[in-house]
């Protein structure tokens, strides 16, 4: 939640807003540059069987090698690269490189393994989004079977008849389709039932309250709840505890995410980890 409130909430007036905007310009060259040169890696967060621990697959995330200042997280340019569209150029690099360490795994035994890649609004809704999604299947040898990709509730109602259509062609592919930070998106929740959606994400902020805080417990079991009436996987993002692990899978969520599993790691750290099980 605090992710889009902080967007938009710039408040800087005369030199302050000029050193900010000077800011987003240098970024916007530097990732550019970044973007030219191979400066932008992908880590790989394991995403876990919660009764078993196993591995199921992993969250593709981006990150910036910059030759200055060391490893940047998304939080230092996702915005900006956002405003500028070169979140266009940025996730077709990120789901080229996904898609590439998918095949790897599938080589190593592993075609059970989903990579799962995120998708800005600029992304999903350009026309030849799903076209060219299947030529980097088809340029990394990658099945669709193990690509699933993650947009949040707000993309997917900022147009819902175009979401739907964009979807439903998305899952004849036979790539699987996530909603990421579920449940902060404010939105109705019908669009559920018309958008072929496999696996809802609930979001990091409502696990990180459980099993403490009464709201957050409350709301997290009717996500479990809602999630098997109408049939659709659910992953817990951001579990950090033993405690919230035992919780969630007390109640009958099957999957997570989070520090308790692993962090974010670089895709060789990763693919050293797929022959055994990660377990908490
Ligand atoms: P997200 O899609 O919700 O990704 C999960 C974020 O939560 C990641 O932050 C991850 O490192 C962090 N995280 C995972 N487990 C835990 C935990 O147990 N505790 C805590 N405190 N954090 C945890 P990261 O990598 O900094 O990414 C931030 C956001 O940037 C992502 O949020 C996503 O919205 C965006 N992003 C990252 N990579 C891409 C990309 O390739 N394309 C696009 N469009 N957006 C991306
Ligand atoms: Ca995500
Ligand atoms: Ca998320
Ligand atoms: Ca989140």
């Amino acid at each position: 939640r605090a992710k889009e409130r902080g967007r938009n909430n710039y408040c800087f007036y005369g030199p302050e807003m000029d050193h900010h905007a000077r800011r987003r310009l240098t970024i916007e060259s530097e990732l550019r540059h970044a973007l030219a040169n191979g400066e932008l890696e992908v880590h790989y967060q394991p995403q876990v069987h919660l009764a078993t621990g196993a591995l199921t697959g992993a969250e593709a995330l981006v990150r910036w090698r910059h030759p200055q200042r060391g490893l940047l997280l998304p939080g230092e340019f996702i915005a900006v690269a956002e405003d500028t569209g070169l979140i266009v150029p940025l996730g077709e690099q990120v789901l080229h490189a996904a898609c590439r360490q998918s095949r790897r795994w599938r080589e190593a035994g592993r075609p059970d393994l989903k990579v799962a890649v995120n998708l800005s609004g600029l992304q999903f809704r350009r026309r030849d989004l799903v076209e060219q999604v299947c030529t980097i299947l088809a340029e990394t040898g990658a099945s669709a079977a193990q690509l699933e990709l993650e947009i949040t509730e707000s993309v997917a109602m900022a147009d819902a008849d175009g979401s739907a259509a964009t979807l439903a062609s998305l899952r004849r592919q036979g790539i699987s389709l996530a909603i990421d930070d579920f449940g902060t998106g404010y939105s109705s929740l019908s669009y559920l039932k018309r958008f072929p959606i496999d696996t809802l994400k609930i979001d990091r902020s409502f696990i990180q309250g459980i099993p403490a805080d009464g709201d957050d417990t409350a709301i997290v079991q009717a996500i479990i709840a809602m999630a098997r009436s109408l049939r659709l996987s659910l992953l817990a993002e951001g579990v950090e505890t033993r405690a919230q692990h035992e919780f969630l899978l007390a109640h009958g969520c099957s999957s997570g995410q989070g520090f308790l599993f692993g962090r974010p790691m670089p895709a060789e750290v990763f693919y050293h980890l797929i022959p055994c099980a990660v377990a908490a």
